[in-house]
């Protein structure tokens, strides 16, 4: 049948529709001619970020590179037992035991990471020696505490008073000895910077979700999922409940919506946006995703109110802000 103008216009918002093009639109990021470079930047994930971002900033003010100074931040976290979800005297696995993943990504495009290391104080420069003394990206478990050993680490109990007496707490609480899947004791510290010379880079390192499965990886260590840094476009990295975060992808998600144009806050509500739909329990989970991008624009999004971030940059002192959620 020949269509007539009147009845093809007719016709046109259910197909547009149908098609998912009306929805899609909404989400097309604006043609734009590339903003002015503003470097250098850096933005960390949570309360604890700000302290890691000064460290991170001390590298870049005094030229040093984006790799440098986001390893540098997160050595900070890492050696602060007040910080329970990361390094040193942090929520343990369900068996009472602190095991840590990290991952590291430079400009060049090369990473590194462990997973289920114990031990270890800082996870995040063994994951730089994985990624620049070894042909591995990833290293875990006794493999891993073996080369930080021949590296010449030292393995230390990473326990505190504190850690021990929540355990011993925890476990009284909770005789199904199942790991609390909810919006909180997950807070991973992701630092992503972009230096003088315009190069990108970023970190994560966290113990993970408390009282997990011993043995249990995390999105933390996954190239793509925790953590995700391309040179040409921008840098993502995750908090949150890792298990949704790999589902989606997150971080490589993140990274790839910034590719198509939008500016790092859109692209992470995009990645939540995604991660909503692969996981049907996400009412009851925490995601957050921190952008960078190559211009050095930053932004972030989170699933659940309660999420913020650090971020310093020419304009901004290293202060906290808070996202934009989805609930
Ligand atoms: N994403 C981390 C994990 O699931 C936890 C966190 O962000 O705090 O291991």
């Amino acid at each position: 049948m020949k269509k007539t103008r009147r009845t093809f216009l007719g016709l046109l918002p259910l197909s547009l529709g149908t098609a998912g093009l009306l929805t899609r639109c909404t989400d097309e990021p604006a043609a734009a001619t590339p903003p002015p470079v503003k470097k250098p930047v850096v933005i960390s994930t949570w309360q604890h970020g700000q302290a890691a971002n000064a460290a991170a900033w001390e590298v870049l003010n005094r030229g040093g590179n984006a790799l440098d100074a986001v390893e540098a931040g997160v050595r900070v976290t890492e050696a602060d037992p007040k910080v329970r979800t990361v390094g040193r005297g942090a929520y343990p696995d369900r068996n009472g035991i602190i095991t840590l993943d990290a991952s590291i990504m430079g400009p060049s495009g090369d990473c590194g990471s462990v997973a289920a290391v114990e031990g270890i104080l800082h996870p995040i420069s063994l994951a730089r020696i994985v990624m620049e003394r070894t042909p591995h990206v990833m290293i875990v478990g006794q493999g891993a505490q073996d080369l930080a050993v021949a590296e010449g680490m030292e393995v230390t109990d990473l326990s505190t008073e504190k850690s021990k007496q929540d355990y011993e707490k925890w476990k009284v609480e909770n005789p199904g000895y199942l790991p609390p899947i909810n919006v909180e004791n997950h807070d991973t510290i992701g630092l992503l910077a972009l230096d003088e010379n315009g190069d990108l880079a970023g970190a994560c390192t966290t113990s993970g979700a408390a009282y997990k499965f011993h043995g249990r990886v995390g999105d933390s260590p996954i190239i793509g999922a925790g953590l995700y840094v391309d040179n040409a476009v921008g840098a993502a990295t995750a908090t949150g409940w890792g298990e949704a975060v790999i589902r989606a992808c997150g971080c490589f998600l993140v990274v790839e919506f910034m590719r198509q144009g939008h500016p790092p806050e859109d692209a992470c509500r995009l990645a939540c946006e995604r991660v909503i739909e692969k996981n049907p329990d996400w009412r009851d989970i925490q995601v957050g995703f921190i952008a960078l991008d190559k211009y050095g624009r930053t932004g972030a999004y989170c699933i659940q109110p309660g999420f913020d971030y650090a971020l310093q940059d020419q304009d901004t002192p290293n202060t906290m802000h808070k996202p934009p959620s989805r609930i």
